[in-house]
């Protein structure tokens, strides 16, 4: 997931606490393991490379996971698509080029993406591509899952307070991080100014994800290229903003932060009509926030705000 993951467990017993992590951790490789597109040894890549010539049968854990991405592609309007794969490699190899793909290599690729190119047989647990080339990328799903596995294995040992992050992109949060806290204390990267948190916000029994570009993207004719791509013109979305999605489960987050990044402000605020329970805020400098949401300039009131499920 080319990305540093961190545990905080709070308890007494010192042991205890370090066995939780290591296994936690030992999950989140395994996890690694199971759905990196770019490891031709994963179950992922595995079901990638037979699908297109027959149906191939899927582990339940992925198989679940794809059938969570499917659902969450359907209700976000196809703005979070897992098949993304293919013009993810594309824009990759143009990337050391600093410069876009050909469009007509884009418009071909964009053939082989749509998860209504992938078909599933439920009861058989198998999986198959109606088109050869098509490729599932659980790149913006899989970091959220991770942390929700690890929280599992933590609360397995009986921990109830604890913070999980992928990349400080993704994070879990359980009971709180210390007695005379509400929750944890998130600081939230100021876009325009990476090395500084332009607000915090308390995170009790909750997850939250944030999607940008700003650190994946190179600039070509005054335009940033990231690596969150728009389904719907196979071009990057826009990379000024950043998109903090707040819900119960880190891998729902995680897919509908970078949905939100490619539906942007307004259109993602309009997903909390699809999912109730969820937050969204666009953290773009000066960006309005939305409904339920705490503006960052109304100053102390909204300041430390706390979500929690
Ligand atoms: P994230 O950092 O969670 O926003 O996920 C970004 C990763 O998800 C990219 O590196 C791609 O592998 C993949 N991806 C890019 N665009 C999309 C999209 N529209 N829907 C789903 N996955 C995507
Ligand atoms: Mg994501």
């Amino acid at each position: 997931m080319a990305c540093r993951f961190g545990i905080t467990a709070i308890g007494d017993d010192a042991e205890r606490l370090t066995d939780a992590a290591e296994d936690a951790f030992h999950e989140i490789e395994r996890i690694e393991s199971l759905l990196n597109m770019y490891d031709a040894d994963s179950m992922l890549s595995a079901v990638n490379q037979t699908a297109a010539s027959r149906p191939t049968e899927v582990d339940d854990e992925v198989f679940e996971l794809l059938l969570v991405a499917g659902t969450i592609w359907e209700r976000t309007g196809g703005a979070f698509d897992p098949t993304m794969g293919p013009l993810v490699r594309l824009w990759r190899a143009w990337r050391s080029a600093g410069a876009p793909p050909d469009q007509d290599a884009i418009d071909q690729t964009r053939q082989q993406v749509g998860m209504d190119h992938v078909k599933v047989d439920v009861p058989g647990r198998t999986v198959w591509f109606d088109r050869p080339g098509v490729e599932i990328d659980l790149g913006a799903i899989g970091k959220g899952y991770a942390v929700d596995r690890a929280v599992a294995v933590l609360e397995g040992f009986g921990i109830d307070h604890c913070l999980v992050h992928g990349g400080t992109s993704t994070i879990a949060a359980r009971g709180s991080m210390d007695a005379g806290s509400t929750g944890w204390r998130i600081g939230l990267t100021d876009p325009s100014d990476r090395q500084r948190d332009d607000d915090v916000i308390v995170l009790r029994d909750v997850a939250c994800a944030c999607s940008n570009q700003q650190n994946q993207s190179y600039e070509y004719e005054g335009r940033q290229l990231g690596h969150v791509i728009d389904p719907r013109t196979g071009w990057p979305a826009p990379a000024e903003s950043s998109m903090l999605v707040i819900s119960a489960s880190a891998t729902e987050a995680d897919a509908l932060s970078t949905a939100s990044l490619v539906l942007g402000e307004d259109a993602a605020a309009e997903l909390t009509r699809t999912f109730p329970e969820v937050r969204i805020r666009c953290l773009a400098a000066g960006a309005e926030p939305a409904p339920g949401m705490p503006d960052r300039a109304s100053g102390e009131n909204d300041r430390e705000r706390v979500y929690e499920t």
